[in-house]
């Protein structure tokens, strides 16, 4: 049912999803009272610069912001910054703060994102990179090194090829451990995980794989990483970039259905009048469901939900989509890719690592995969959009337009 003036929605989660949400359900039109909650201190921010531009040293926190002056005039709202939610009764609905106090609500939205996984072992020199606070932290430490210090980054996945990226640009010395035998082949399928690999190489970033840590203590400043071979990685700063966990602690009682995630439908409704968005979603995608931790998800899942509150206004189905830049160069992504699927390279090869590749499931394209093909990768979103075969996108090739 179309939001009325005398509702009251609590968005809870003050990231990209809750605050693209509450700026669309106010453009939209809807005059209730909203209200956007946020355990974080600062207003919401944009998290991929965190490894990218800040991380090296070149913007300053301020340009992450997504709150410019016109959308903060155009979306009206209580914020409720620095306080943390504990608990969802999605029954009445209300939420309660950590504070004690109780958010009585007429629709929820849950847009909690996900949290860092930290390592078994803590040190004062291990740090992982999801937050402002994060990304400060660590600009500091890496302010401070010279040339001659080392950082280690544990996790060659995108947040840790990132990172190393723009610890080599700062001029920089680098190790990343790795886990398994090919960083992202879980992700991209072993051939093209192999020609993203090559980047590495060829900055002249040292990636150990198959790598198991056993210890990490902390000495004078520096800490140590014991390796199940013996050797011992000393350095100044481990940053641990080693996946995420969603933030559900505080709907656990609510009855909503979770598994590694909030399930929702296609309008991103968990029930009525509760929403999940972004990374913290489970969404039907193909009619599996699906969570990814993309900005793009983050973005359209917000745009869908609001669309449907606002305005009972079905938009079309969102298309997943995910870039990273490392190594000075770009890898994307529409669609699911999964190691299972069959590689089609349409365009480039896999030896110059760069290229297009269709990937192939039951007979239907599944996801697209770009390296080094800004364009073509864009060109291609048709292929995702409406279910295709290889053979049509091979005689239609949008990325050749
Ligand atoms: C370093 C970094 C680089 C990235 N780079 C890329 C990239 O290149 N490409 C790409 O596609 N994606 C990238 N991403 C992912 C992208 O930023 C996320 O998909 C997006 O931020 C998800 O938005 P969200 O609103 O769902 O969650 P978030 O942005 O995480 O926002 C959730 C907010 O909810 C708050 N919160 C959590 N629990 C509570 C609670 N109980 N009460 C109140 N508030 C709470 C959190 O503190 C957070 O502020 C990157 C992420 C990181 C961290």
């Amino acid at each position: 049912m179309t939001l009325r003036p005398d509702d009251h929605v609590v968005v809870v989660g003050a990231g990209l999803a809750g605050w693209t949400f509450c700026h669309e359900v106010r453009r939209r039109g809807y005059r209730g009272e909203l209200t956007l909650v946020g355990d974080e201190p600062h207003e919401p921010y944009d998290r991929p610069p965190l490894s990218k531009q800040i991380a090296e040293g070149r913007w300053g926190l301020e340009r992450t912001s997504l709150v410019t002056e016109e959308r903060r005039a155009a979306t009206p709202l209580t914020w409720r910054l620095g306080e943390r939610a504990v608990e969802l009764n999605a029954e009445v609905p209300f939420v309660t703060l950590n504070s004690g106090e109780r958010l009585f609500a007429t629709r929820v939205v849950v847009a909690t994102g996900v949290r860092a996984r930290q390592l078994p072992w803590r040190t004062p020199e291990t740090v992982t990179l999801r937050r402002r606070d994060d990304a400060e932290h660590l600009n500091a430490i890496l302010s401070g090194l010279g040339p001659d210090d080392v950082v280690t980054v544990i996790g060659a996945g995108f947040i840790g090829a990132e990172v190393a990226t723009s610890v080599v640009k700062r001029g920089l010395r680098v190790r990343v451990l790795e886990a398994s035998a090919l960083p992202l082949a879980g992700v991209l399928g072993e051939s093209v995980a192999e020609s993203v690999v090559r980047w590495s190489a060829s900055a002249g970033v040292r990636v150990d794989t198959g790598v198991s840590i056993v210890d990490i203590s902390s000495e004078n400043g520096y800490s140590e990483v014991l390796l199940a071979d013996g050797e011992r990685v000393r350095s100044r700063v481990v940053v641990a970039g080693v996946g995420a966990e969603p933030a559900l602690e505080w709907v656990a009682g609510s009855g909503l259905a979770l598994s590694q995630g909030v399930l929702v439908n296609e309008h991103f409704e968990a029930r009525a009048r509760v929403g999940a968005l972004g990374d913290v979603a489970r969404f039907p995608w193909r009619g599996e469901p699906t969570r990814l931790e993309h900005w793009q998800v983050a973005h359209d899942s917000a745009m869908t939900l609001a669309a449907w509150w606002a305005s009972d206004e079905e938009i079309a189905p969102l298309v997943p989509y995910f870039w990273s830049d490392q190594y000075g160069h770009k890898v994307q992504v529409l669609g699911r890719p999964r190691p299972s699927a069959t590689v089609h390279v349409v365009r480039g090869s896999l030896e110059e690592s760069r290229l297009l590749a269709l990937y192939e499931e039951a007979g239907l394209v599944s996801a697209v995969v770009g390296l080094d093909q800004p364009r073509a990768l864009m060109l291609s979103r048709p292929l995702l959009a409406t279910p295709t075969t290889v053979d049509e996108a091979r005689r239609l090739a949008p990325w050749e337009a």
